[in-house]
């Protein structure tokens, strides 16, 4: 691509160009590089041998800013060059490297979020991913902490300690939005002070942001995204609240009959099915419903539907193929008809698991992690369900405890090769 004559001159007398044009800019910075330094980089990137671009801490910044104001290639040999002499410099010398220059700095930044994305591989763009991001309680530190998980069919695990998040109180709930190609999640509420606090964390700027604060506190509540809003369900009191990420305003759009927590909710069509839960009503005993209620988020219409096979409160719901498949904490499994409102009990797992993750992947419900209540044991294994055989197999082990505390999934947009909290969370 480039020549040793300056044939590119004429071009920019012609008039039309932009000067904002990138391969013009681009093909200025060349010609205006000096003469030994020009020569030298056209024989590397013409025939690759790496002889004619000794890179040194002087000349670095010299041939990586023209890295910066290319769009990123795997493939691109300088910028793979200047990487791996980055990467050698001692790391005193790194930033002085760059001349505190801004481009450099921000080519450096998406180059180390893409390596850490894929432990080292280099993912394509326009791959489309889903992502398990799961908070755990690390009980021996008294830490919470972050995995992120690719779930793809070869499980793929990141661990990432996230410091900010002893913020968040018992019983906090989270859920993930994309919102204009943009991967969010949003954690809220919890016992003790951050009961009314709502946090948008943005997975490609890597930040937190403070959303305004609920009007009551809730702990242990059912959170969903659909579209720009996010529904907060019960959660020891008994409203229905609806947060509009884009307009940042809450709303109040239902009331269940009684406080409680732990409901479990997934969005089928124009509904939002709400299914069981603890009341917490003063006058009577704490007690796990079997309940399903269905809220048409169009008309804010809020019903009662038939009851389900078992009462619980907590665990996991999924869709799969047109069913609701609901996991209660200690290892049954029901199949819910959002078309029939019919509900039925599935083979019990193989493990009573709490607090674990449950994911769809081929066609298959999987349940990763959790703590076995009745061994009182970390549950080690991937176990994938069947649902035509009705059966649950043991898909692989695991090496890592994975007691979690709250948990969403991320299906990320294409083009958006980012791993939440890649790096410490400022
Ligand atoms: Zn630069």
């Amino acid at each position: 691509m480039l020549e040793e004559n300056e044939t590119d001159t004429n071009e920019q007398g012609m008039g039309f160009q932009n000067p904002d044009d990138p391969i013009l800019k681009e093909r200025l910075y060349v010609q205006n590089l000096p003469d030994e330094e020009r020569k030298n980089l056209a024989k590397f990137l013409s025939d690759g041998c790496l002889q004619y671009l000794q890179l040194n801490e002087l000349n670095f910044h010299l041939f990586f800013h023209l890295c910066s104001m290319r769009t990123f290639s795997v493939d691109d040999k300088l910028f793979g060059h200047c990487i791996s002499f980055y990467n050698d410099v001692k790391s005193e010398n790194k930033l002085d490297s760059l001349q505190g220059c801004a481009d450099c700095k921000r080519a450096l930044d998406d180059y180390e979020r893409k390596l850490i994305y894929t432990d080292g591989n280099i993912c394509k763009r326009g791959e489309s991913f889903q992502h398990g991001v799961l908070f755990l309680n690390e009980f021996a530190n008294e830490k919470q902490m972050v995995i992120v998980v690719e779930l793809s069919s070869t499980l793929k695990v990141h661990k990432q300690s996230v410091q900010k998040l002893t913020r968040f109180g018992q019983g906090f709930s989270v859920c993930s939005q994309i919102r204009n190609d943009c991967p969010y999640i949003f954690v809220s509420g919890g016992k003790g002070r951050s009961g009314r606090d709502m946090m948008e964390y943005d997975v490609i700027e890597n930040k937190w942001k403070t959303c305004p604060q609920l009007r009551c506190a809730r702990s242990n509540h059912a959170m969903i995204s659909v579209e720009e809003n996010i529904y907060l369900i019960g959660g020891g009191i008994s409203s229905i609240v609806k947060y509009n990420a884009r307009a940042k305003r809450y709303s109040t759009v239902g009331h269940l009959e009684k406080n409680i927590s732990n409901p479990l909710v997934v969005q089928y069509q124009k509904f939002l099915y709400i299914f069981g839960g603890r009341t917490l009503h003063k006058d009577e005993e704490e007690h796990d419903l079997p309940n399903v209620k269905k809220l048409d988020i169009i008309t804010n219409v809020l019903e009662g539907s038939h009851d389900l096979p078992v009462a619980f409160s907590g665990g996991q719901a999924v869709l799969l193929n047109d069913k609701v498949y609901i996991a209660p904490p200690g290892g049954s499994l029901i199949c819910f008809d959002p078309k029939t409102d019919r509900s039925r009990l599935c083979a019990h797992q193989n493990l009573n698991r709490e607090l674990f993750f449950m994911f769809v992947s081929d066609n298959r419900l999987c349940v990763l992690g959790g703590i076995d209540n009745s061994e009182k044991t970390f549950c080690r294994t991937l176990d994938r369900y069947c649902p035509e055989q009705d059966c649950w197999k043991k898909e692989s082990e695991v090496k890592t405890d994975f007691p979690i505390i709250a948990s969403c999934i991320l299906q990320y947009p294409r083009k958006c090769p980012v791993l939440p909290f890649h790096k410490s969370v400022t």
